[in-house]
C-alpha cells in the first residue's frame, strides 16, 4: 500500500537551557550549566488518514513533541514538513488551523463560563468556516459528529460528565476543519468505562473525516485496538516504530517488550501484571552516555555503554513491511522472566 506523508519531522531536537545557579551570580564565576534535552533527534512521519500512537513513560518527551507539532514550542533544531513544504516559523493562521490539539483534561481545557454554542460559534466566525447564518446549523453538526445532540448547545461545561466534556473538546478542535488532530492522553483523565467510547469516537472520526491523528498515551494497552502504527519513546528519542499488529506480535526493543509484558491481561483465572522494568527513567538533564536505556536494560552488553544506537530497519514479520528499532543488538534476546509471547488482540 502506498502511504502519503502529511507531516514529516526530521532531526527535531528541543533543549531547554537551565538557569544559572544563584551562587554563579554572587561569585560572578561562570560554571557550565547543563541543558534539559526534551527531544533528541526525532525522525518520523505522519501518514494521511492514519492513527499513529506515541507511547512512553512520563518525561519521555511525548507532550513536548505534541507542542512542537501544534506550533506552541519551537524546536531547537530540525525541520517540520507539511504536505512536502517546510513549515514556516511562526505559522500563519491557515497552517495553525490545520493542526489542532485535544488535551488530556477536559475539565480544565474548557472555560466554565462559556456555553457550548459560544465556544463553537466564536471559532466558526473567527476562521470564517461558514457564513454567520449557518453557524447554528454547523454547531449542531459538530455536536452530532461527536455523539452529542442539539440540547447541548446552550449548556455550560459544568453540566456535562467527563466523557461529554471530552466530546465537546473534540468538537471544538474539529470546528476549524483540521487535517491533523494531536490528542495528548485524551482518555487518561476519564473513567475506564468511558475511555472505550472516546477511543471509538477517534476511530470513527478518522474514518468519516479522513483525519490523521497522533494519539499520545503512556499505556500501550490503550492504543492496541485503535492505532495503525505505534512509535515508542524513551527519554527524548523514538526507540521503536512498527505497524501495531507487528509491534504487539514481535516487539523488538527491550523497552517495548517490557511495556508489553507489563500490560495486565487475563490468563485463565489470573491476571498477569508483571512489572519487569525496574527503576525510573534517568533525568533528561543527565542523559546516560551510549544507549540511553542501558542503565535499565536487562539485556545490555558492554558496548551499550558507549554506542548510541540510531533507529534502523529490522526485518519485519509477515504482518508488516516496516519495523525500526534503536538497539545495537541484531536480535535482542528476551530477558529472564519476560512474558514476550505474541500479545493477542482482545475484544474491548
Ligand atoms: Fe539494551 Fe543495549 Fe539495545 Fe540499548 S542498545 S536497548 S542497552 S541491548
Amino acid at each position: 500500500m502506498t502511504h502519503v506523508s502529511v507531516l514529516q519531522l526530521s532531526g527535531i531536537t528541543k533543549r531547554y537551557e537551565m538557569p544559572a545557579p544563584v551562587w554563579e551570580k554572587v561569585t560572578k564565576q561562570r560554571v557550565s550549566v547543563p541543558s534539559l534535552i526534551a527531544l533528541d533527534g526525532i525522525d518520523i512521519d505522519l501518514r494521511r488518514g492514519e492513527i499513529l500512537a506515541l507511547v512512553g513513560e512520563s518525561g519521555s518527551g511525548k507532550s513536548t513533541l505534541a507542542k512542537v507539532l501544534v506550533g506552541s514550542v519551537t524546536p531547537t533544531t530540525g525541520e517540520l514538513t507539511y504536505n512536502g513544504e517546510p513549515m514556516p516559523v511562526p505559522r500563519g493562521k491557515d497552517l495553525t488551523r490545520r493542526i489542532q490539539m485535544v488535551f488530556q483534561d477536559p475539565y480544565s481545557s474548557l472555560n466554565p463560563r462559556i456555553s457550548v454554542r459560544s465556544l463553537l460559534s466564536e471559532l466558526l466566525l473567527l476562521h470564517r468556516i461558514v457564513p454567520r447564518q449557518q453557524v447554528r446549523a454547523e454547531c449542531v453538526r459538530l455536536l452530532n459528529l461527536v455523539g452529542l445532540d442539539e440540547d447541548a448547545l446552550d449548556a455550560y461545561p459544568s453540566q456535562f460528565s467527563g466523557g461529554q466534556r471530552q466530546r465537546i473538546a473534540i468538537a471544538r478542535a474539529l470546528a476549524v476543519r483540521p487535517d491533523i488532530l494531536i490528542a495528548d492522553e485524551p482518555v487518561s483523565a476519564l473513567d475506564v468505562s468511558v475511555q472505550a467510547t472516546i477511543l471509538d469516537l477517534f476511530d470513527s472520526l478518522r474514518e468519516e473525516l479522513g483525519l490523521t491523528i497522533l494519539f499520545i498515551a503512556h499505556n500501550l494497552a490503550v492504543v492496541q485496538h485503535l492505532s495503525q502504527r505505534v512509535a515508542v519513546m524513551y527519554l527524548g528519542r523514538i526507540v521503536e516504530v512498527a505497524d501495531t499488529d507487528e509491534l504487539f506480535a514481535r516487539p523488538q526493543h527491550p523497552y517495548t517488550r517490557s511495556l508489553i509484558a507489563s500490560i495486565p491481561r487475563m490468563s485463565g483465572d489470573s491476571v498477569n501484571a508483571a512489572e519487569l522494568l525496574e527503576g525510573e527513567p534517568p533525568s533528561p538533564i543527565d542523559v546516560p552516555a551510549g544507549c540511553r536505556f542501558h542503565p535499565r536494560c536487562p539485556v545490555a552488553v558492554d558496548a551499550c555503554r558507549s554506542t548510541d544506537p540510531a533507529l534502523r530497519t529490522v526485518p519485519a514479520g509477515a504482518l508488516s513491511g516496516a519495523h525500526e528499532i534503536a538497539c545495537i543488538l541484531d536480535d535482542p534476546p528476551p530477558f529472564v522472566g519476560a512474558d514476550t509471547a505474541p500479545h493477542e488482540k482482545e475484544n474491548r
